[in-house]
Parts: C-alpha cells; structure tokens; sequence
C-alpha cells in the first residue's frame, strides 16, 4: 500500500474510532491493494492489511496485492468475521454505500454480539479525488488512445455509417491500442437523437446536415478516458452551428476558471450562465462534470448543488451540452488535472468545428 493511503486510512481508523476498517468495493480495494480482480474483501487495521478472497484469485491475489497477507476463504462473509475475530477486532467500519442492508444484517448475525458495524460514509472519496502521478500517466495514457482511436475512425464519419458500427469500431481501436476494456456503453447520437444526452449508438444510419455526438473511452492500468465530440457530416443549418458555438464557449470558458479553489458550483455557473445567456439555458440539464480515476464518475461531481471546491490534482471532465428535442444536440468534454494555477487538458481531440465530407 502506498504510504500516502496507508497514512490516510490511519486517520481515518482514528476518526472513525473503529479497530479496523473492511473494504469491499472493487476500485477501493484495487487503490489500497493492487489487486484486480472482481471479488474479494480488505481488512486494514493500524498494525496491517489483510487481502481475503476465494480460490479463484488465489494465485492472481499472491502475485498482485501489496499489502501484509493474503487469506482465502470457502465462504466470503464467514471468513471475513473470523479474521476480524482472530485480529481482536471489537468496532469495524465499513463503506456505507457499498454494502446491502442483507449483507450487514448477515455479518452482524455471524459476528454474534462481538463486533460493532460502523457505517462511513465515502471513506476513501477525497482521497481518491487527488491523483498521484502514477494516476496521472494512466489517465493520460487513456486519453491518448481516445486520441488514436478517434484518429483511425475518421472514414466511417460519413453518410451511410451506422451508430453502432462507429461505436464498435471505437471499441475494436481502443482495444487493439491496447485500451483494457471499454470506460462505458458509448453513446453515438447523430441528427435528431442527438437531443438525448445519454443516446446509446442505435441502428441509426449519418445522414448529410447532421450533427453526431461522440462520447467515448478506455480503461488503462484500471484507470479511465472519458471525452466527447460533436462533429458536422456535411454542411449544417446555422441553428445547430449556433448550438455548437454556444457549447464550445461555455466549455472554453469553463476550461479557463479551472484552478485550486474556485467553487465547485461557481465553476458550473461559468458554463451555465453563458448558455443561458444564449437563450438555451432550459435546454442544459446535467451537470458540468465529474471526478474520473477509477470510476468513470466519482468525487468530486459537478453541478449547481454541489458542495466544495476545486483542488489541485484532481481530475474532473467539463462536458456542457444544449439538447433541442426535434433538433438535435451538442456535448463537448475534455478531461483535464487541476494545476497550481490552472488545468492542463489530457484528453486531445481538437475541439473546434469539424466538418466531415459528405
Ligand atoms: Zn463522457
Ligand atoms: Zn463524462
């Protein structure tokens, strides 16, 4: 475990007022402990941590955690209190978001009396939000093969081409670039459809005078790309040039207020204020953006209810968009890092207006 972390939950264990802490959410386990695989539970107390999973990840579990131990269990939730047991364990904190209700009541039933359940809330969330620089390469890395990979397919960005084949051939790039797995469903949304923020690619052929959105990514060392484009097939009616104007100033504008500091709800005002400006404020539903590491979306998100401010080191996306439903619609993102003074972009595509052939 890396010291920063172990520091971190050292304090945590402290505030908490809890003997040990257990993990069971995935990218939790994999930032403490290395370990990538999908099931498995991490016991950290002040003196060690203890990687407990099942016969499957075994060898994968030896040869990848960093942490203190490695123990496999026949069943999940009864190794895991005898562990806890056998450690001299009495106040336990766990994720309050990750664990079900059944499997609380499941552990306080085999613990019998001797351990307390001690909910925390996002425990590791801030933490996680500030990227080391080991973070950073990854995430710069799956931001480059957005690059290639939207480079290679280009020719498809013609009438004629299905959503769905520019979305598998995204996917079929990004992976032979070496891209681990796709970030998400990717959602390619042209002419009309394109008023549907989240519009996943369809059977839907480009057709000239559109508009499609592009929002896609990969996964490198666990860590995620996320970035959309808005590009014109053929030439468009001047409403949806005056859509993609509009987006791309607000998320010019937004880009420039990133900086340590700056309210995290002032920062969607930036973009948002600008929009509304134009006369599409009723047509900018979500918020501007989100936190990525190794979710696709995590702390810190960014929206008008939001709390806090920006950081540096963390990395967030800036995705404003306008969605005329009959018309069609514009998102525009960009992950950058939170500098000293400012951001600095990892994702590349250019994101001025680009006009296809068709
Ligand atoms: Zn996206
Ligand atoms: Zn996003």
């Amino acid at each position: 475990m890396k010291p920063a972390r172990k520091k971190y939950i050292e304090e945590l264990l402290t505030e908490a007022e809890v003997d040990a802490f257990v993990f069971f959410d995935l990218a939790n386990i994999r930032y403490l402990s290395d370990f990538t695989g999908t099931d498995g539970v991490l016991v950290v107390t002040r003196q060690a941590a203890t990687f407990l999973t099942d016969s499957r990840y075994q060898t994968q579990a030896r040869q990848q955690v960093t942490v203190e131990s490695v123990i496999c269990y026949q069943k999940k939730l009864d190794g895991l209190v005898a562990e806890l047991l056998r450690l001299g364990t009495r106040r336990v904190g766990f994720e309050a978001e990750t664990l079900t209700v059944a499997t609380w009541e499941d552990l306080k039933k085999k613990a019998n009396g001797q351990i307390d359940w001690i909910a925390v809330t996002k425990p590791l969330r801030a933490l996680r939000s500030i990227k080391d620089k080991e973070e950073l390469a990854a995430l710069e890395h799956a931001a480059l093969l957005n690059q290639q990979a939207f480079d290679e397919i280009t020719p498809l960005l013609k009438p004629g081409t299905t959503e769905r084949e520019i979305a598998l051939a995204l996917e079929f790039a990004l992976k032979t670039l070496g891209g681990e797995e796709k970030a998400f469903d990717f959602i390619i949304a042209s002419g009309e459809r394109g008023a549907m923020p989240h519009g996943l690619a369809s059977e839907k052929q480009l057709r000239s005078g559109e508009l499609v959105t592009i929002d896609f990514g990969t996964r490198v060392a666990g860590y995620h790309s996320d970035e959309t484009v808005t590009v014109a097939i053929g030439a468009v009616e001047q409403k949806l040039r005056d859509i993609y104007d509009t987006v791309l100033m607000a998320h010019d504008l937004a880009l420039a207020a990133v900086k340590p500091g700056i309210g995290i709800v002032e920062l969607d005002a930036v973009a948002r204020e600008y929009i509304t400006s134009k006369g599409y404020g009723d047509f900018f539903g979500h918020g501007l953006g989100h936190g990525l590491g190794l979710n696709v979306h995590e702390f810190p998100a960014l929206s008008p209810n939001s709390e806090g401010d920006l950081e540096e080191g963390m990395v967030i996306t800036i995705e404003p968009g306008i969605y005329m439903p009959d018309i069609g619609g514009v998102r525009i993102e960009d992950s950058v890092v939170v500098t000293a003074h400012g951001c600095r972009c990892l994702t590349r595509i250019a994101k001025k207006f680009q006009q296809f052939p068709a």
